[in-house]
């Protein structure tokens, strides 16, 4: 363990030469799940905490931006975030951060709150909790959609993959008629507890947590006019400010593909509004030439990629120990 700590020391030094490594998470799950066994869950996240308790500096994101811009970050620095604003947010998560002590920033799109939730989810709900056997599906602005015979797991795990597929570039009205197209197909009332309601933020918040910025309706920023884009994240800003009490400092683009899902014109938006940094889902780490308008994250939840990340670092602590050459 020691060995880890301080190899990833001399990968991520501190100081002038800092690096700030963010993590990007989305639901922790009570249990595994059915249709989609690698999302992350309590079990394994609460192992990655501990990792990270005992490898890295895990600090606030709007305090690492500070020691970030001051050139003073530690070494082995490293913040966690949440995006979209899901219960499990509050209600899994936040009591295992706060056993391993740890503090993470929950980027929360207002719209979702309350019962809502994001159309994709829409989808995968309603393939999920279908008691019909069979599903046959509308042709929608001249996509079949298909007939998903929901059998098992694997089937049901097709539908929502192929269907999420079909229809996710669709502008907005036509994504939404397919997607009521699928709910009463599927003939299910989908959860309406899927997402945090605004008193759970709140608790986030209380419990130590940062809340940042994610827009109302988690739209593309990169495809709507800037004036929407502006109320889109100011209005999302100002809600949260109002469930919190707290200032909204940071903000996270939605999908946040550098050039894909947002562009220059949207960075200009959410610096004018007087944020103070904000995240993409660009892969790296940020140093100090990194715009602290478009700060790149990891995804850790993968198993597969987490492992992967887990191997890349072994190996350069491998390369790098000739280096630690014994004071003569
Ligand atoms: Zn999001």
């Amino acid at each position: 363990m020691n060995l880890t700590r301080s190899g990833l020391g001399l990968l991520s030094p501190g100081g002038a030469g800092g690096k700030l490594g963010i993590l990007i998470f989305h639901r922790v799950l009570a249990q595994p799940d059915v249709l989609f066994p690698g999302d992350m869950h309590a079990a394994r996240f609460s192992e990655v905490c501990s990792w990270l308790a005992a490898w890295f500096n895990v600090l606030p994101l709007d305090q690492a931006v500070d020691l970030l811009q001051s050139g003073s970050l530690p070494p082995r620095a490293l913040c966690l975030t949440f995006d979209d604003g899901y219960v499990d947010n509050a209600t899994i998560a936040l009591p295992i951060l706060q056993q391993h002590g740890l503090s993470a920033t929950f980027f929360v799109s207002t719209g979702f709150l309350d019962g809502g939730m994001p159309w994709n989810d829409l989808v995968t709900e309603s393939f999920r909790h279908s008691k019909r056997e069979f599903v046959e599906l509308p042709r929608i602005a001249g996509i079949d959609l298909g007939a998903w015979a929901l059998g098992d797991s694997a089937a049901r795990r097709a539908a929502i993959l192929s269907t999420i597929d079909h229809i996710k570039y669709l502008p907005t009205p036509l994504r939404q008629d397919a997607v009521d197209a699928v709910v009463a197909a599927c003939g299910v009332v989908t959860p309406s507890d899927l997402m945090m309601s605004s008193a759970q933020v709140k608790q986030l918040v209380d419990g130590g947590m940062t809340v940042g910025g994610h827009t109302i309706s988690h739209p593309i920023l990169a495809h709507i006019d800037e004036a929407t884009a502006r109320d889109e994240i100011a209005e999302g800003r100002d809600r949260l400010h109002a469930i919190t009490g707290r200032a909204v400092e940071l903000f996270a683009y939605p999908n946040g593909r550098p050039m894909v899902d947002y562009v220059p014109a949207t960075v200009e938006v959410v610096r004018s509004l007087g944020f103070k940094a904000a995240v993409t889902t660009g892969w790296g780490f940020a140093d100090a030439r990194t715009d602290c308008f478009q700060l790149p994250r990891f995804t850790p939840w993968d198993r597969a990629k987490w492992a992967f990340g887990l191997r890349l670092t072994a190996n350069l602590l491998r390369r790098s120990r000739p280096l630690e050459r014994p004071a003569p």
